[in-house]
This record gives structure tokens, C-alpha cells and sequence, in this order.
């Protein structure tokens, strides 16, 4: 019982601890789904921000430099009168110097306020040609007389370029002096400074004639002009519609950012940096920690399980040996309560106990006959078989009496050798005919029995409204009394009573 009810709740307290392991399982799921995406977005803010870096320090860098030639009183001569080879003498070094130290420095050019090349430093030969129409930043720099940048195609394909107008201390507008940095520039940076794979595109339209040119290949209304080896496997798979996805490549997952936006010198996206970085080590060792952590909440709560698992043992094993306990004392108690109320010798009621069960049933209104029987000359039965034989003859009659009575018929050992039986709602002349059959069955049984012959008397007495217990008791055993005067062997009630003054019924 009590083994059921442990394992009942064991298994409850188990499916709990199995709930708990498997929310603890998802919540760390989620936990390191969000760190991932933390740490994807913090690439992606860096990259953004570096790349906002790039774009800004070159763009100081070179407007700077300008700044600095406008200012230069060479300067303005050397610009009013076009003057190609003496301005090519003058920043020819210093050209020189730039590109080592930047080797994705592809341009510098000199321009007329009237967009006609004065110097090309990449192309020395080609000099004195419009622009007007090919070249909207040169052209919109001289007019607005402001510094623009951003990336646009020339005659020497495309760069990001650095467009400054050139105004002396007099507030002369001198013309235009432009820098180009190949597209290059800003992958290797994102290279070294993320370890990432990364290309650049420009949209297609603004390419014009150098689309066809060079073949670029397509990806959204953009020409991929430059990428790492990495990129002309995973380009295709690109979308730029999204500002970050997942590709996975060769068994490896790449992180794959499409927002590091360049506009022109209008604010109208024309380029964009895409990086994609190899996220499997970090995706892997995410997994890792997941399932180390799952391990340790399920031992975790597997121990915690087996500590109430043993507790629980303890304590049912205390409450099986209490309930053991109890049951024993159960058992005493209706021992010593039996013997309380038991003759010892045949296990009848005692006389105590026949009284107050008499007593009881009588205030509930009972009525019945009440039967007093002795075992006639006993004393010779003793004296002739001893003592023993005597207690075998007791326990024997005392068999005979439960055998030939009802259940419910009160049955008691007096004392001695007599008994009395009282007769539920039984009427005396009734309960009177019953005495006597049992005299005549003891008398017949006892025969059978050699050589234990005896017999036995009896007085009968109703007890009913009218007549108490007390009452009772008297007259049964006065009664018995004249049957053993009377020659013994016979039931005596008051059908058959003589009228002695003794005997009178009370
Ligand atoms: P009567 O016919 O007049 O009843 O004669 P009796 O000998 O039966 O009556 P008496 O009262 O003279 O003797 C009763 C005897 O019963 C005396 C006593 O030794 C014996 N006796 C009483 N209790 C026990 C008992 O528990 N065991 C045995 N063996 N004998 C008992
Ligand atoms: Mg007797
Ligand atoms: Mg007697």
C-alpha cells in the first residue's frame, strides 16, 4: 500500500524534474539562439561603423591634401593657365609619395572650372578633354563650388572619388582636384580588419558602357566589380533585399551582411560592401555549451531527484514500521479486550462480560429467556478422574453449549461448573423446551462419551418488562436449585415447578 502510494509520488516528482530538464533544454536553446543573433549584429554594427570609418578617413584624408594645394600659391597660376606640364613638375612627387603609401590610390586629376582635364597623374597623355557630359561629380563640384564624393565611373573604369574644388586665399575658384580610390580599398580593409570575405557592387545603370566592358556580373540591379575567392562561389546565393542572411557552403555556415551602403555624391545608393563571415566554429561551439549545459541540468536534477528518492525511502520506511507498529497494537488491544471479557479455561464469555452485554441489550429493549445450568455431582467427576479430566469435561460442554445455541444467544461461563445462556426474543415456554433438548443432548453425548458420564440441571426464567435482570437471575437460580433437590438431571421453569416456599417465584 504504502509502496504504491511512494512510487505514485516518485514518478510525479519525476515527471516534474523531466518537465524542468526540458524547459531548462529550450530556455538554453533560445538563450543561445540570441546570443548568436547578438553577436551577429554586433558584426554587423562594427562592420558598419568601420566601414562609415573608411569612407570618412579617406574622405578627410584627400580633401585635406586639396585644401592644402588650393592654398599653395603655385597654385593658382599653374591652374589659371592649364598649364599641364608645369603642374605635372609640381605634384608629380608628391604623387608618387601617395600612391606608395596607398596603393589603391588610382587618380589624381586636375580640372578646369570648365571640366576640361588639365592633368591626368594616371594618364599623363590624355589631357584637354570635356567631362561635362561624362562626368556628373566633376561637373556639379565646379558649379556648386562644394566637395562631393562617393563612387562613379570615369574613363578608367570606376573608383571612389574624392572630388574637391580648388578656391584660393583670394576665394579664386581654381577648378577641380580629384583622387580615386579603387573599390579594392574597402575590401581589403574589411579583410584585415574582420578576417571576412567580402566584394563590392555598383549598380549596373550607373556602370553604362563599362558594364559591357568588363562583363560584370549581375545581382540585384548590381555589378559585382570586385569580390574574394570565397564570393564567386556564395554571389549567387546572395539576396540584397536582405540585410543579413545564412548560406551554407561546403558543410560551413556563412554569416552574410548585404547593409554596409554607399551612397554617391546625390545620397542615391550606388554601391554596397557585402561581407560574409564563416560562423561555424562559433554555431558549433554554441552547440557544444548547449549540450554540456543540458547534461548538467538533467544530472543536476537527477541527483536532486535521487535525494528525495532517498528521503522518500526513509520516510515511508518509518511510516511501514509505524503502520506495523500500530497493526501489533491493534491486535494486542483486541487480545487483551477478548481476554478481558473471556473464561480462559473454555473461551466463553465471563460473567462480567455476559453482564454487560445483558444489561445493554436489555435497556434496548430486548426480552429473552434466561437458562442457568450445573453439571450434576462434579466434584465426583473430579475426585473420581482428577482435576484434568475435569477441565476436559468443562471445555467439552462448553463446546456442546456453543454448538446447540444460536449466534446470537449470550452464552457465559458463571463459574464452576456453571453456565447460563440467555435466549434472545425467545418466550420461556419456548426457551423452556430448548433447556431440554440440551439436557437430553448432553445426557446422550455424554453416554457416548465414556467414561465421563454426566448430566446436568437447569433453571429457566424470562426476563421481560416486567421482570428485571436481578429478578431474573434469582428465579433461574432458584429454580436450578430445585432441580438439583428434585433429583437432579432436569430442566426446572415455571411449567414444572413445585410451589415451595423457597421456589416462589419472586
Ligand atoms: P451438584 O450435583 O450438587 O452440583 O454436585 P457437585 O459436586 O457438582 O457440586 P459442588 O458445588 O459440590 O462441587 C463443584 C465442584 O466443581 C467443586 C470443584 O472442585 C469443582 N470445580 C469448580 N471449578 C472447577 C474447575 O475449574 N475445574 C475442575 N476440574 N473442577 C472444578
Ligand atoms: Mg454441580
Ligand atoms: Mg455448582
Amino acid at each position: 500500500m504504502t509502496h504504491k502510494i511512494k512510487w505514485k509520488y516518485l514518478s510525479i516528482i519525476f515527471g516534474f524534474i523531466l518537465v524542468s530538464v526540458v524547459v531548462q533544454t529550450i530556455n538554453a536553446n533560445i538563450k543561445h539562439q540570441k546570443h548568436l543573433e547578438s553577436q551577429v549584429q554586433s558584426l554587423g554594427v562594427d562592420a558598419h561603423l568601420y566601414f562609415q570609418d573608411l569612407i570618412e578617413g579617406l574622405t578627410d584624408k584627400y580633401l585635406m591634401l586639396s585644401l592644402h594645394y588650393a592654398y599653395e600659391p603655385h597654385m593658382t597660376p599653374l591652374m589659371q593657365t592649364r598649364n599641364h606640364a608645369g603642374l605635372l613638375s609640381y605634384v608629380q612627387a608628391d604623387y608618387d609619395r601617395l600612391r606608395s603609401m596607398e596603393s589603391n590610390l588610382h587618380t589624381m586629376h586636375f580640372i578646369a572650372p570648365d571640366n576640361h582635364t588639365i592633368l591626368r597623374l594616371h594618364q599623363l597623355d590624355q589631357y584637354g578633354d570635356d567631362l561635362t557630359e561624362i562626368r556628373p561629380i566633376v561637373r556639379d563640384v565646379n558649379r556648386e563650388k562644394i566637395a562631393m564624393h562617393g563612387f562613379e565611373v570615369g574613363k578608367n573604369g570606376i573608383t571612389y572619388r574624392i572630388t574637391t574644388p580648388l578656391i584660393n586665399q583670394k576665394q579664386e575658384h581654381l577648378g577641380v582636384l580629384e583622387f580615386g580610390v579603387r573599390p579594392n580599398y574597402f575590401v581589403e580593409k574589411m579583410v584585415d580588419r574582420f578576417n571576412v570575405e567580402s566584394m563590392i557592387l555598383v549598380e549596373s545603370t550607373s556602370l553604362g558602357k563599362l558594364q559591357t566592358t568588363y562583363g560584370f556580373e549581375g545581382l540585384n540591379g548590381f555589378s559585382i566589380i570586385q569580390q574574394t575567392p570565397l564570393f564567386k562561389e556564395l554571389a549567387s546565393l546572395v539576396n540584397l533585399k536582405r540585410q543579413s542572411q545564412l548560406l551554407n557552403y561546403q558543410g560551413r555556415t556563412y554569416l552574410v551582411l548585404t547593409s554596409l551602403d554607399q551612397p554617391n555624391h546625390k545620397g542615391e545608393v550606388v554601391s554596397k560592401v557585402v561581407i560574409a563571415t564563416d560562423i561555424t566554429d562559433i554555431q558549433n561551439e554554441n552547440q557544444h555549451s548547449l549540450l554540456a549545459e543540458s547534461i548538467l541540468n538533467l544530472l543536476v536534477l537527477l541527483f536532486l531527484w535521487m535525494v528525495i528518492y532517498i528521503i522518500f525511502s526513509r520516510y515511508t520506511f518509518a511510516l511501514e514500521n509505524s503502520y506495523d507498529t500500530i497493526q501489533a497494537l491493534h491486535l494486542k488491544s483486541h487480545q487483551l479486550r477478548t481476554q478481558a471479557n473471556t473464561d480462559e479455561l473454555t473461551g466463553l464469555y465471563n460473567r462480567r462480560f455476559f453482564n454487560e452485554s445483558l444489561q445493554k441489550m436489555l435497556d434496548y429493549g430486548q426480552t429473552g429467556t434466561l437458562l442457568f445450568f450445573d453439571i450434576d455431582h462434579f466434584k465426583q467427576l473430579n475426585d473420581a478422574h482428577g482435576h484434568q479430566v475435569g477441565d476436559e469435561v468443562l471445555v467439552e460442554f462448553a463446546h456442546m453449549l456453543t454448538g446447540f445455541f444460536r449466534q446470537d444467544d449470550l452464552i457465559v461461563r458463571w463459574g464452576g461448573e456453571e453456565f447460563a445462556v440467555f435466549i434472545n426474543n425467545m418466550p420461556e415456554a419456548e426457551a423452556y423446551q430448548k433447556a431440554e433438548r440440551f439436557r437430553q443432548f448432553v445426557e446422550t453425548s455424554s453416554n457416548n462419551h465414556q467414561p465421563y458420564v454426566f448430566t446436568i440441571s437447569g433453571g429457566v426464567a424470562a426476563i421481560n418488562s416486567t421482570r428485571r435482570l436481578d429478578d431474573a437471575f434469582k428465579l433461574a437460580d432458584a429454580r436450578l436449585y430445585q432441580a438439583k433437590e428434585t433429583g437432579r438431571n432436569q430442566i426446572i421453569g415455571s411449567f414444572n415447578q413445585t410451589t415451595r416456599p423457597a421456589d416462589k417465584e419472586v
